[in-house]
């Protein structure tokens, strides 16, 4: 137990089950949505320490979702990380240009994202 707990918004199932095993294993709670809406709804309800959101999802994408996390008073402050296609390079630029706190890359380097999680965990909460 890390005592931390993360939201994973992520509609592909394999995607979830990925992440949300190799974060268990290394200790975090895991909190899981499948839709943009559910993610808002939960990050509300739950106040995650952090947020990990696909961006291409059913119902409203992950870049509405963020701005709903971000302009409610009860999650502002939550970070919010992108997860990102590789291949498509723009989505990068875009999801910083966006406000988000950064990304991570699918397919996801499950050996390296314990640490990045924990690197996001642990950043300064900068000014909003
Ligand atoms: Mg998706």
């Amino acid at each position: 137990m890390t005592g931390h707990r993360i939201l994973l918004v992520e509609d592909n199932e394999r995607n979830l089950k990925l992440v949300r095993d190799v974060l268990q294993y290394a200790g975090y709670d895991i909190l899981e949505a499948r839709t943009g809406e559910q993610g808002v709804e939960l990050a509300q309800r739950s106040s995650p320490h952090l947020v990990l959101m696909d961006l291409q999802l059913p119902g409203i994408d992950g870049e509405q979702a963020f701005r709903l996390i971000r302009d409610d008073s009860r999650t502002s402050g939550i970070p919010v990380v992108a997860l990102t296609a590789s291949a498509m390079k723009d989505d990068r630029a875009r999801v910083l240009q966006a406000g988000f706190d950064g990304y991570l890359e699918k397919p996801i380097n499950v050996r390296a994202l314990p640490a990045q999680v924990l690197a996001f965990l642990s950043r300064e909460e900068p000014n909003r």
